[in-house]
């Protein structure tokens, strides 16, 4: 357990039995609790004991924010909706279509996961229409006496939002400001689909000008100096930008280039910390979608994979 400010703390949800991958945040105060990004449903009972320990139960829980869709952060939110018909789910609007029905988000993971989708994830069951509430950004959630400010922030995923709390001072960014699991080190994490290099760059100064004292992020933490982590990042990004492309220029199979890059990036990850550390990183962001990410992200601007 972690405690972020007043009435606000994080569970670890111990995916797949490893710590630092996955967080979820547990915002309370008079006459709410609100969890931003509960997490994939395999994860629930980690859950429902963090939620415990601060005397909470899934019947207690009055709303759900989401950042975005994908299953690692988003997962157990038809569970809980099912357990609790009044919460309220907040996403952004062009992923609340998918929460009512998740079929093309379950095929495009299929994808990426074959037949092991249910194994890592659990279920994603799907959300009444109306128990959710479309978030465009820019608008202000009025939790008690609380307020969050939302801003979309896109380039990880096209339905990316983040939350601000200004009370605290802390910003709530989901995967917009990277996976640094250990250390200092911050991985984009690029997985496919919709990755937008251009866009996300937009969101980092977004961020920024809401001036927060520190960022939270899922895969794991927090992060008490933005400007570093921001920073870092945008030379990450840079530079996993620029491998891929060099990569897809030069002669090679797809099956060569996606292990040219998880070598490259795994020989990197392994000058900057120790085995154990760089396979919850491959765990948070898993190497491979890396780099399927970053090749869509350049065959959608004209360079084949
Ligand atoms: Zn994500």
């Amino acid at each position: 357990m972690g405690i972020i400010s007043e009435g606000v703390s994080y569970i670890d949800l111990k995916f797949r039995g490893r710590p630092h991958s996955i967080a979820t945040v547990i915002v309370s105060g008079p006459g709410y609790c609100t969890l931003i990004d509960p997490g994939p449903t395999i994860c629930i009972d980690h859950l429902e004991a963090g939620l415990a320990s601060r005397g909470f139960s899934v019947d207690d829980l009055t709303h759900v924010l989401l950042t975005h869709i994908h299953l690692d952060h988003a997962g157990a939110t038809g569970t809980l909706v099912r357990r609790n018909s009044d919460l309220q789910v907040m996403v952004h609007e062009r992923g609340a279509r998918h929460l009512v029905d998740p079929t093309r988000l379950l095929d495009s993971a299929a994808r990426l996961y074959g037949n092991q989708l249910k194994n890592l994830w659990g279920d994603f069951l799907p959300i009444p229409e109306a128990n959710i509430t479309e978030l465009a950004g820019g608008e202000c959630i009025a939790l008690g006496s609380r307020k969050l400010e939302v801003a979309y922030t896109p380039g990880h995923a096209s339905h990316h939002v983040s939350y601000f709390d200004p009370s605290s001072r802390v910003a709530y960014v989901g995967d917009t400001a990277g996976v640094t699991i250990a250390g200092d080190y911050v991985l984009p994490p690029t997985p496919p689909p919709d990755i937008d290099l251009e866009a996300w760059r937009v969101s980092l100064k977004q961020i920024e000008s809401w001036g927060p004292e520190s960022l939270f992020i899922t895969h794991y933490g927090m992060r008490t100096n933005p400007k570093a982590q921001l920073e870092s990042l945008r030379k990450n990004i840079d530079r996993f930008a620029e491998k891929s492309r060099q990569l897809l220029e030069e002669p090679g199979t797809a099956d060569e280039r996606l292990e040219s890059f998880t070598i490259w990036v795994r020989n990197e990850l392994r000058r900057e910390m120790g085995e154990a550390q760089a396979a919850i990183y491959d765990l948070s962001a898993p190497l491979n979608l890396l780099w399927l990410g970053l090749a869509r992200y350049w065959s959608k601007r004209g360079i084949p994979s």
